[in-house]
């Protein structure tokens, strides 16, 4: 057995290194110390997972019930606990303070006593909670784990409990680690990982069976593999010219679904591969009704369409994926279809190396054509063009088009699957605000938020905030840009006077509630910093108000 400590100090180590080289050595390092019965819990824990990513078990605490947690431990009110959150910016160091404050820290375990092991059962206990009752319960067991940790381990103790270790391990990181503690090649350790969406099970198949095993690491009805994405095309003639002979399909404004049924069981995985299915049954339904197909892993879209025969926004799709209760209701509201593209598994066997021509062959053979995505093989680019515009008229985000003699390749963003959108223009917007990072990120500017310009008050109405397209070095560098403009400071956040322009990118714009110009950009990136533009040169409401109108021909 490793003791939690261990796991803790090596979380406490990985946070002072900078280098992914250093933390990969330090991950593989651990992977190899713990014991065969806890590699898989070690190998999720190290990524801040409890469960596989898929799985439909939850540990439901949310904030409000850790802080019950921490405040019944340590025996301070529940504000004061909110108040070290605040001071300390983190829920994990704060607990910790709490804790050591407070007078009743239990002890039950001698030194080292508390195991990887203990800490994943009494989650799974946590997890199996449910009901009248369950938030009390939950509170007392976690009362209890903080009781026995020592005041190091809380900190990730409490971090793992909301599923937000802040260390910094990434994906890469865990697949090299894993190919490295167990010397087998990162490219096996990736597809298996991209298979089966679980470095708990990869980890522990490559000590066990090494790279042989992984090999054999295959597509399993219920456990959800990574989604296929996308390129942005070039354009219509370039993308035809590489292809030659294209499959052409609508790119529907919807939100991704993975199907898997088998029998009569239908199970319902969202973008993330969270299990969304018992917020959908309208979808479940069409499933049942629609596919012939004993078993089968199907890929698809589910598309809102409004009164209007038109695409509802993206948000309200949201809402339905994430409702838990007046589910019936929400699904007259938001009614949703599906338009299905593509078969990775039928009845046992896998068909993700089959080429896309035989799958849609298969997939019409099981599916009913109502709940099938159209899809036009051609290597004309008039019909290309036309297919497009359709798409777009009907309030959908452009085409895709697919190379017909590809595979299916789990989680790759390759060459074989193009997306073809309108250009969307960028927006020079003042940056207003920011938030410090977190973890190794805690001296620099994580993020920061953007306004555009009321033209006749001055006024600077904010927009949304930006964190992607970033360099490590841009980081620092806009970090002691930044510094020198500190108005106010409040937690994390931080109000900068408003000198600095930024050119973002962005897949949208949505109305939003959130910010004061009503609006927000979804996928905001940073293409620029426009040191060349002054805050009056910065876009205004108006141009933000048109882009949203020309969006798709809205
Ligand atoms: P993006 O999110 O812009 O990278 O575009 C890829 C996404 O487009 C996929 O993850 C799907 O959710 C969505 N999509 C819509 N229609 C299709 C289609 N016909 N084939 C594949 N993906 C599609």
């Amino acid at each position: 057995m490793t003791s939690f400590e261990d796991f803790a100090k090596v979380c406490n180590r990985i946070e002072g290194i900078s280098g992914s080289l250093e933390m990969t050595s330090v991950v593989a390092e651990f992977l190899k110390l713990v014991s065969d019965e806890e590699l898989e819990i070690a190998a999720r824990f190290i990524m801040g997972h409890v469960f596989p990513v898929w799985s439909k078990e939850e540990l439901g605490i949310g904030p409000g019930l850790l802080y019950s947690a921490v405040s019944k431990t340590s025996s301070l009110p529940v504000k004061q606990v909110e108040k070290f959150v605040k001071d300390t910016g983190d829920i994990g160091s704060a607990a910790e303070k709490a804790i050591a404050t407070g007078k009743t820290h239990l002890g039950f375990f001698s030194e080292g006593e508390l195991s990887i092991e203990d800490v994943y059962l009494r989650f799974r206990k946590i997890a199996e909670l449910t009901g009248k009752g369950s938030q009390d319960a939950k509170i007392k067991n976690l009362q209890y784990l903080f009781g026995a940790a020592k005041p190091a381990e809380i900190v990730y103790l409490v971090r793992l409990s909301i599923e937000e270790l802040r260390i910094g391990v990434g994906e890469g990181i865990v697949r090299d680690a894993i190919a490295e503690a167990f010397n087998v090649s990162t490219d096996l350790v990736e597809r298996g990982y991209m298979l089966t969406n679980d470095f708990g099970l990869v980890a522990y198949t490559a000590k066990k069976e090494g790279g042989q095993g992984l090999e054999k690491l295959g597509v399993e009805i219920n456990r959800p593999l990574k989604m296929m994405l996308a390129q942005i095309a070039s354009g219509i003639n370039e993308s035809v010219k590489e292809m030659g002979t294209v499959a052409v399909e609508w790119k529907f404004d919807g939100a991704r679904v993975q199907v898997h049924k088998e029998d009569n069981d239908v199970t319902i995985y969202s973008r993330r591969l969270e299990d969304v299915t018992s917020s959908l049954p309208d979808l479940v339904k069409s499933i049942k009704s629609h596919v012939l197909a004993k078993n089968a892993i199907l890929d698809g879209e589910a598309v809102a369409i409004g009164r209007d025969k038109r695409p509802m926004a993206f948000q309200e799709i949201l809402r339905r994926f994430r409702r838990k209760y007046d589910i019936t209701a929400t699904a007259i509201e938001i009614p949703l279809y599906l338009n299905l593209f593509d078969i990775l598994y039928l009845n046992g066997e896998s068909l993700i190396d089959a080429p896309l021509i035989q799958r849609r062959k298969k997939l019409e053979q099981v599916c009913d054509k109502s709940i099938l995505a159209k899809q036009t093989i051609t290597d004309n680019t008039e019909t290309v063009e036309t297919i497009y515009k359709e798409a777009l008229a009907a309030g959908h985000e452009g085409v895709m088009l697919k190379n017909p003699e590809s595979f299916y390749t789990p989680g790759k963003r390759g060459k074989n699957w193009l997306k073809l959108k309108p250009i969307m223009e960028t927006l020079d917007l003042v940056v207003i605000g920011g938030d410090w990072g977190e973890g190794r990120r805690a001296s620099l500017f994580g993020s920061y938020l953007l306004a555009c310009r009321e033209p006749d008050t001055d006024r600077l109405l904010s927009i949304g905030r930006v964190a992607t397209g970033i360099t490590d070095e841009q980081l620092e560098e806009l970090t002691n840009l930044f510094k020198e403009l500190v108005i106010s400071e409040s937690g994390t956040e931080v109000e900068f006077e408003p000198k600095i322009v930024f050119e973002v990118g962005f897949e949208e714009i949505q109305k939003s509630p959130n910010y004061d110009s009503g609006y927000a950009l979804r996928f905001p990136r940073l293409v620029n910093v426009r040191s060349d533009k002054s805050v009056e040169d910065a876009d205004s409401i108006e141009r933000v108000e048109q882009l949203y109108i020309g969006q798709k021909g809205r």
